[in-house]
């Protein structure tokens, strides 16, 4: 019981999340979750946290959305009704969904992507949010080439795009990976594809993983 406080990880989850690298999820920028396939949340990142603290969510959020809660008790209606079903699909096909969500508060707007992989047969859902690229807000209105230029272009002119989900790195920081749409549409001449350790962890897994161990 002590360690699913102190990690934020159900023990057994842990197993499900041998090939996603659980380092690089903990130190990820973006909100990462994991659930058990009935929706009910066996790890957190410390990102979740991070946000919850700089939105103005705590101390609620870590005493109500603790290991255990069901993400959809967050959402009602049709909308639970619709995330269900597209998560039902994602856990029963094995197939990884991706999409594009609002997450406001009363003074930022806010866009992220979403992409959420299968885990172990059937057993789980890892959910990695990234930000989408929020250009800075100078007096003077820069340029986007110029914002690009400073998160994503390293020092030979390269971009790195992960060639599976393609996301960005962003080079400021660890272990950021942003989805900045027009490189979506179109990636400049001077891109290096690999693959951000989620996309490595769900399509080259290393062994077939479950929560009751490796087969
Ligand atoms: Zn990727």
């Amino acid at each position: 019981m002590v360690n699913y406080v102190m990690e934020h990880i159900d023990r057994a989850f842990k197993l499900l999340l041998k090939n996603h690298y659980i380092d690089d999820l903990n130190t990820h920028t973006g909100v990462i979750y994991g659930v058990w396939a009935n929706y009910r949340l066996a790890y957190l990142n410390p990102a979740w946290f991070r946000f919850a603290l700089e939105n103005g969510g705590e101390p609620q959020i870590t005493a109500d959305w603790g290991l255990g809660r069901s993400i959809l008790d967050c959402m009602s209606g049709v909308v639970r009704e619709f995330y269900k079903a597209k998560f039902d699909k994602c856990l029963m096909s094995h197939e990884v969904c991706n999409h594009l969500y609002e997450c406001s508060s009363k003074t930022v707007y806010r866009r992220y992507h979403q992409i959420v992989y299968p885990l172990g047969d059937r057993e789980g859902l890892l959910f990695v949010n990234s930000l989408i690229t929020n250009r800075p807000h100078d007096k003077e209105k820069r340029p986007d080439r110029d914002a690009n230029e400073l998160f994503y272009v390293d020092e030979n002119g390269f971009i790195c795009q992960c060639a599976l989900c393609r996301r960005t790195k962003n080079l400021r920081e660890a272990e950021r990976w942003d989805w900045v749409p027009e490189w979506v549409r179109q990636c400049p001449e001077h891109t290096s594809h690999t693959f951000c350790p989620s996309c490595f962890g769900h399509y080259f897994p290393l062994t077939t993983t479950t929560s009751k161990g490796r087969t």
